[in-house]
């Protein structure tokens, strides 16, 4: 009896030896080890995200009022207090083309060196060719325009003293050595779009844009660069907003009281 069976086993092993390589007789993988006793924590169900609201952009974050701030607003209803303000940490921009060797507020020099290396990347040739320009430079610059062109015209191009930006030491007029050096038409060069284009992301705008004469009391003036900071240049930007009176919400400065 077991002969038979024996036989029969015998056989089963050796075709089972016989398709080893091919399969059939791969041993059983392990089982499944046995789950934990221990339950798992159960996970509290994952909330939906919601989107997130974009931080509110403080206006107030910075004084409009202080000559000493990046914020300041100067027009021509809002002269700088003290009228003679200098600021405390005037620094030459490093590495850049300084027509006259201005120098400027050290935040916004390192701004500028950065602007002016960017549009270099690019291909544009910039150079600083105003920055800081004291109270006395002003006076006697206004009442060289005044002389030659008369106070109304003077007044439509060129910042009585103490309403000058440039005594901020926040601003530079900038070129590219070609052939719109201060006019309007540096707007429509390669150099002076770029410009525009990236300004906000090195925290200047175009202070005097086109079309906003009667808000700002200036005519369009493209190589005129305030800084501002990124933040607020951006802001600027991404609300669409052209102008410092407007942001604020201030009056506009077509001409001076007075
Ligand atoms: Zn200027």
């Amino acid at each position: 009896m077991a002969r038979p069976h024996r036989r029969l086993l015998g056989a089963a092993a050796l075709a089972c030896a016989a398709t080893l390589a091919l399969s059939g007789c791969a041993p059983e993988p392990d089982p499944a080890p046995a789950p934990s006793a221990t339950p798992e924590p159960s996970r509290a169900p994952t909330p939906t995200p919601e989107a997130a609201p974009a931080p509110e952009f403080d206006r107030t974050a910075h004084s409009i009022d202080d000559p000493a701030s990046v914020w300041v607003v100067s027009n021509k209803l809002r002269p700088l207090d003290p009228v003679d303000f200098a600021p405390a940490d005037l620094v030459m921009p490093e590495g850049v083309e300084n027509e006259f060797a201005q120098p400027l507020r050290a935040e916004a020099a390192r701004a500028v060196e950065a602007f002016i290396a960017a549009a270099a990347a690019e291909g544009h040739g910039v150079r600083i060719i105003s920055a800081y320009r004291d109270y006395a430079t002003q006076v006697s610059l206004y009442d060289g325009y005044v002389a030659r062109d008369g106070q109304e015209a003077a007044d439509a191009y060129s910042a009585r003293p103490g309403h000058s930006e440039h005594q901020t030491g926040l601003v530079v007029d900038l070129d590219d050595h070609g052939d719109c050096y201060l006019a309007a038409c540096f707007a429509d060069t390669p150099a002076g779009s770029w410009l525009a284009e990236h300004a906000a992301e090195h925290g200047f705008i175009v202070r005097y844009p086109a079309g906003k004469q009667e808000v700002t009391g200036f005519m369009p003036e493209p190589w005129h660069f305030r800084y501002v900071g990124t933040g607020l240049a951006q802001e600027m930007r991404s609300t669409g907003t052209a102008t410092l009176e407007e942001f604020f919400g201030l009056p506009a400065a077509p001409g001076y009281a007075a």
